[in-house]
């Protein structure tokens, strides 16, 4: 099974907690994270081939909307990264920053990353052979290699049929016209991969999980012949899955990085990174709120949803450690969201935060499931979208609220995104996807707010609402589907 099938049926699988909120590297989970994760996967597996020590070169082609944004949003950088063998969860983001800009190219003068728009590019016939000195690095880190900053092309006008991310990776042997090995790999969304042609799983190999669903419509239907709610469902899942005490210790790493992200953004000052020169805005809002606070003003709650919003969100523009949720993109609404719940819900506690992101969990795999948490897929509506409907799900179930209340908060939430495009200004993920962050937290504290006045009836299911945002997904113009080719991205003027 190969292209759009192969990767569609893939996101049929369980989609866990451990997947949806993974712990890696700004500023982009399809465009950063994804991508280091397919070139990691492509020299580990050369390595486990026996192929390593052949391979003098590699080479990489991004297309589609990899190829259009992905300077932006450290494509490359996150390429030569994976195949050095960083993992994107643990490795020191400063190593990903600049891995493959600071790199010299292999003419002078020749551009640092070609655009080619035909597949699959390649180097111009059998080479040499070079030292891997000033352009090398160790692939799988191991083997030296050869890879200029122009064995990066750009092929955004090629759309490969899986997915609008993808991206090809070609290890070369000196004096050989045909390349060792070739893969396609598409990022998905999230940080989730799929190699072209791999055998997928689809549901014949999905996880045995005790209550698996589809829908909401299953979901609620689960919760009503069990008694429990759908953390509890999310739970049973994630443990028959990983057993309790790796739940329990994923749990705690999830909320100690998103913590760790929220403290780090409100202390950091300074412009952002790439060209825009953004300035930082939370540590300012931070010491402002800090002081209302002290004088004992109150009424700050929704200022410091935004505040603690735009933390995490400078803090993956600046390439910093954040976790998916369910994309980088986006990440900066669910943590908020669990912020506001610990400091301003009476009774919160750990164990509630911990109800917050299995809730949030099991809604978002709704969304991946049935329609898409790529804003390369979907726009915007499936990034921001989907996050703020987990979130005003997850702040509804901790605040008491019963599974068809919940499903109702997460239903407002994601309603009013519906047609949201993705239109980044200089491809980056700075301007709108900052601000945005913010102003959903908020909405997601107003969609749990009115579930909560109500008890649960409504007309439009979540259900509904998911497959109108996949169809509205397929019908958006690609120019709003983070390729920065329409919208905000090409009305405002870069100086
Ligand atoms: S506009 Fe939305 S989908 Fe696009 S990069 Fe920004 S946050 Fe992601």
């Amino acid at each position: 099974m190969r292209g759009a099938d192969q990767a569609r049926r893939t996101t049929t699988a369980y989609v866990s907690l451990f997947d949806l909120f993974s712990i890696g590297v700004g500023p982009s989970s399809s465009h950063t994270v994804g991508p280091m994760r397919a070139a990691r996967a492509f020299a580990r597996r050369l390595r486990d081939d026996g192929l390593l020590d052949q391979v003098d070169r590699v080479t990489c082609v991004l297309y589609g909307s990899l190829g259009a944004t992905g300077l932006g949003h450290g494509t490359p950088d996150a390429v030569v990264a994976g195949l050095a063998d960083l993992d994107p969860a643990t490795c020191d983001p400063d190593a990903v920053r600049g891995a493959w800009s600071r790199r010299p190219a292999e003419a002078d003068g020749a551009p640092g990353a070609p655009q080619v728009d035909v597949a699959p590019a390649a180097p111009a016939g059998p080479r040499a052979p070079r030292h891997a000195a000033d352009d090398g690095l160790l692939l799988a880190g191991e083997r030296p290699i050869v890879f200029p900053r122009d064995a990066v092309a750009l092929a955004p006008r090629t759309r490969l049929p899986g997915h609008p991310n993808a991206l090809t990776l070609l290890a070369w042997q000196d004096g050989e016209p045909l390349p060792l090995r070739e893969e396609t790999w598409y990022s998905v969304g999230g940080g989730f991969v799929v190699r072209d042609g791999a055998r997928t799983d689809g549901d014949d190999a999905a996880p045995p999980v005790p209550y698996p669903f589809d829908t909401a419509a299953d979901l609620l239907a689960t919760c009503d012949a069990t008694g429990l709610d759908i953390a509890g469902v999310a739970r049973a899942n994630e443990e028959a899955l990983h057993g309790r005490e790796a739940v329990e210790a994923r749990l705690d790493a999830v909320w100690d990085a998103m913590t760790t992200c929220v403290s780090r953004g409100l202390r950091a000052t300074g412009t952002l990174p790439g060209g825009l020169r953004v300035p930082r805005r939370a540590a300012a809002v931070r010491a402002h709120l800090e002081e209302r606070d002290a004088r004992g003003e109150g009424g700050t709650s929704t200022e410091w949803l935004h505040a603690w919003a735009l933390a995490v969100n400078e803090e993956n523009a600046s390439g910093g450690r954040v976790v998916t949720a369910p994309t980088n993109g986006a990440a900066g609404i669910v943590p908020s969201v669990a912020h506001h719940y610990l400091r301003f819900v009476p009774g919160a506690s750990r164990e509630g935060v911990h109800r917050f992101l299995l809730t949030a969990a099991a809604l978002g795999s709704l969304f991946k499931r049935n329609a898409s948490i790529s804003g390369a897929e979907g726009g915007c509506q499936a990034e921001v979208g989907s996050a703020c409907a987990m979130a005003a799900g997850a702040l509804c179930a901790v605040r008491g609220g019963t599974p068809r209340q919940v499903e109702n908060a997460a239903e407002i939430a994601i309603e009013h995104h519906l047609g949201l495009t993705c239109d980044p200004v200089g491809g980056l993920v700075q301007i709108p996807c900052i601000e945005r962050n913010a102003i959903a937290a908020s909405t997601a504290v107003s969609a749990a707010l009115l579930a909560l006045h109500g008890d649960g009836t409504h007309l439009v299911s979540l259900d509904t609402v998911v497959e109108t945002m996949r169809q509205t997904g397929q019908d958006m113009s690609s120019k709003y589907k983070e390729t920065s080719e329409g919208g905000l991205a090409v009305n405002v003027v870069e100086c």
